[in-house]
């Protein structure tokens, strides 16, 4: 590791035991999307009081913010999340435990997201101030990616627009130079609007919303053997009427429809909105379809992935106490998985897969604006279920803090080579050109941003 690389990992050093209060300081506040303002406030702060200049409440979202250092180019970004997932409450111990029954908790380890990017930002921010390297490194605070994919409308109000590369990280069961895609998708929501009437004596007053949901549910569920085998229709009902004498007058469900392709994607999406209107017809109700917010699938830079992948090297692997081994293996247990603990282990660059699966992230609209490179680091056991209490158990204790230490110093390493040769700059920004091609990008957004109270 060269002179100015050591610089770096000993700049995350020196911030590492704030980094890690941050993180659990998060980690037990558990703030859902949008709702995340003393989360945001404290990495806010921290980008602060070190000397970033800060702006809070950008692209009209409270808990939205941008912390940026230096001047001129290269614009080198990260990305910081920190949302929590409803429903997920857990102590720091290997079985299901929660802290407060029914209470939110970390289970995609966004607590160590947002601590871990700033580590990355503040560590440049001191080379640049070393005068080793020269430009700017702006800290993005992005909230809501569990809900409503904050990104969208901050990629729609401009903030990545000065942006030459951005670098991302996800907290994960390994370590590795990311190179995959997501999955696109839309969320939108279906209300059905009837009659109310006594659901005995005189059920023919009534025109009953509830019906319209069933109906609409099971063209749905029809629909699915018609589908691509990549694409996934979900729902959520969330009002199917409130009691058993009444017959519904309103029902709503929350749909969402995915493909690793938007062309494949979207229509699908319109056949499973059109029904909506079939279901509506045969209850005899009325119905209004809303778009909740849309995001891309990821493009990749496999240039990028080379250039975190020799900082993966160079920092080796994580490798774990006696202690924290039985506290993966006992979850590993838990869940009925292979007791073989965590994945600690650096491994060659996988080839990029043409249909991934997994998930989605609305990284993927940065991505279709600015080049990104993209990191995964362990944070919980091989094989352990995500979005789980296992995540949220590790995400509080040291397996947690190790990864978001290391996706730290990876992504601070990264971010120096981008600041530090600029032929890296030009070979990630013509990848990206390529793979974009003549893709236009629209945010799948109508309106601004959903939140509570507003
Ligand atoms: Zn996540």
């Amino acid at each position: 590791m060269t002179k100015d690389k050591k610089a770096v990992v000993e700049a995350v050093e020196k911030h590492k035991d704030n980094l890690i209060q941050i993180s659990d300081s998060i980690w037990a506040l558990a703030e859902t999307a949008f709702e995340e303002s003393i989360s945001s406030k404290l990495l806010a702060d921290y980008a602060e009081k070190n000397g970033m200049t800060v702006t809070r409440g950008v692209a009209d979202i409270p808990t939205a913010f941008v912390a940026t250092f230096g001047s001129g180019k290269p614009v080198i970004s990260v990305l910081g999340e920190f949302d929590a997932l409803p429903g997920l409450s857990q102590n720091t111990v290997p079985n299901k435990d929660p802290r407060v029954d029914g209470a939110p908790g970390h289970g995609c380890g966004h607590n160590m997201f947002g601590a871990a990017s700033l580590g990355a930002a503040l560590a440049i921010k001191e080379q640049i101030e070393a005068g080793k390297i020269q430009g700017t490194v702006k800290f993005l605070g992005t909230p809501a990616e569990e809900k409503f994919f904050g990104k969208v409308w901050m990629v729609e109000a401009g903030l990545w627009d000065d942006v030459d590369v951005n670098v991302s990280w996800h907290p994960s069961a390994q370590i590795e130079a990311d190179v995959q895609s997501g999955l696109s998708l839309i969320d939108f929501m279906i209300e059905f609007y009837g009659q109310a009437a006594h659901a005995s004596s005189d059920p023919w007053n009534g025109r009953s919303a509830a019906d319209a949901l069933e109906l609409y549910t099971t063209g749905i569920n029809y629909y699915r053997e018609h589908i691509k085998p990549t694409s996934r229709i979900h729902y959520h009902i969330q009002d199917g009427g409130q009691v058993v004498n009444v017959v519904p007058d309103y029902a709503r469900l929350w749909v969402r429809v995915r493909d690793p392709k938007r062309e494949v994607m979207l229509p699908t999406f319109e056949r499973v909105k059109a029904m909506a209107e079939g279901a509506a017809i045969m209850a005899n109700v009325e119905y209004k379809y809303s778009l909740i917010s849309g995001i891309y699938e990821t493009l990749v830079n496999r240039e990028g992935g080379k250039i975190m992948q020799n900082n993966l090297e160079l920092l080796g692997p994580i490798t774990y106490t006696e202690e924290e081994t039985a506290f993966g293996k006992a979850i590993q247990e838990a869940t009925g998985k292979p007791q073989v603990g965590m994945d600690g282990e650096i491994h060659p660059l996988k080839e990029t897969e043409a249909l991934p699966g997994g998930g989605s992230t609305d990284v993927g609209d940065v991505s279709w604006n600015v080049p990104n490179i993209n990191l995964g680091v362990t944070v919980a056991p091989k094989g352990t279920p995500w979005h789980s209490w296992a995540v949220v158990a590790c995400g509080g204790m040291s397996i947690g803090h190790k990864g978001m230490v290391y996706a730290s110093k990876a992504m601070g390493m990264t971010m120096f080579d981008l600041f530090d040769d600029p032929k890296l700059v030009e070979k990630v920004k013509d990848e990206y050109i390529t793979r974009k091609g003549d893709v236009k990008y629209e945010a799948m957004i109508d309106g601004p941003p959903p939140i509570p109270g507003k």
